[in-house]
């Protein structure tokens, strides 16, 4: 077996902006053995000063909406404008779409095959928990390879977008037109949360039904509250097949960058951002120990039967579990 690369050659081949030491290093990230998990630590921690320079857009919808498309379409503009572009999927629910998220590396031709990108699809069935702290890491590890645009993939089932929304700078959604209900399915609270719209496939026969649905959509973001960073988000068209609308909304992302920095949300949000993913790990770090406890996992195997039959108070047991964990 090839030897493992230590923690300097890991360090010198992502500071080299080394796409396979890259991948590596994610695959490190994600590993569940505590060695490996150590080093990945170890090494986020060597380049952290290296990482933040980046733009890091959020980007969701349904599946089916076009979000492989448009990422590989917008991917390659950026890439024409002289960017380097990494392309990372966070999908608690691979489980249930069957890793569609990314999975499809065939869809991203292209973007997958140019030396300026990085593509990493989702590591499958992983809590979120797991999941977001590893994205997280991962974003790092690029930042500190030079990509200079990070875009973080989910697909539109739920929590998964909040995770993402505390991770990047920008919240991009994706709708589709003429869904019937022009409301389709998407909750108020991940509208709330976009900076920007997005109605997909607005061409050919679809740029009128996609014109409807823009209105649709601009009036229920004016019943939305501006929020602390004063930025009221649009919507806007576009086509990845033809291309059209996709330089507006890069443009429209520059301003946000220009703007956010102007009034000192960017940096705010980040350092924000960075205290949520402390708390986010030791929730689940302290989950995770918690149920890998052997006493633990005695007593509720125990006294889960009595909780499911209403006998036992849920609570009261809970708090003894506790008590049992933390006495030893
Ligand atoms: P995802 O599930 O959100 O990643 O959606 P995909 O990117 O796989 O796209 C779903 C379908 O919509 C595919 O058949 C695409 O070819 C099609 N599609 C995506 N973007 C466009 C577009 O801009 N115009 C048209 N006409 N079709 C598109």
């Amino acid at each position: 077996m090839k030897k493992r690369l230590d923690l300097a050659e890991f360090k010198e081949g992502i500071r080299s902006g080394n796409r396979v030491v890259l991948s590596q290093a994610i695959t490190l990230v994600e590993s569940t053995l505590e060695s490996d998990q150590d080093l990945a630590s170890e090494l986020v921690q060597s380049l952290i000063t290296e990482t933040g320079k980046s733009i890091r857009i959020g980007i969701t919808g349904v599946p089916g909406v076009g979000k492989s498309t448009f990422i590989e379409a917008f991917g390659k503009l950026l890439l024409d404008q002289g960017k380097k572009v990494a392309v990372l999927a966070i999908d608690p629910s691979s489980q249930l779409t069957k890793g569609s998220i990314l999975g499809d590396k065939t869809r991203m031709e292209t973007l997958s095959a140019d030396k300026r990108a990085f593509i990493r699809p989702s590591p499958s069935g992983a809590a979120l928990g797991g999941v977001s702290g590893r994205t997280r890491e991962a974003m790092l590890l690029c930042e500190a390879a030079g990509f200079d645009v990070i875009l973080v993939e989910t697909v539109g089932v739920g929590q998964s977008e909040t995770a993402v929304k505390n991770m990047v700078d920008f919240f991009l959604l994706l709708m589709l037109a003429g869904a019937g209900d022009e409301l389709q399915g998407i909750k108020k609270g991940i509208m709330e949360m976009a900076d920007a719209l997005v109605i997909t496939k607005a061409d050919g026969e679809n740029i009128e039904p996609a014109k409807k649905a823009k209105v649709a959509y601009e009036n229920a973001l004016h019943l939305f509250p501006l929020g602390e960073k004063h930025w009221s988000p649009k919507v806007q068209l576009a086509s990845s097949t033809s291309g059209s609308g996709l330089r507006e909304i890069w443009q429209r992302i520059e301003n946000y960058e220009s703007q956010m920095k102007g009034n000192g949300f960017w940096e705010s949000n980040r350092a924000a951002q960075r205290l949520n993913w402390l708390d986010d790990q030791i929730q689940f770090l302290l989950g995770q120990a918690f149920l890998k406890d052997s006493l633990v996992q005695k007593m509720l195997l125990d006294r889960r039967a009595k909780v499911q039959k209403g006998e036992l108070n849920p609570s009261k047991l809970a708090k003894t579990l506790l008590q049992l964990f933390f006495q030893k």
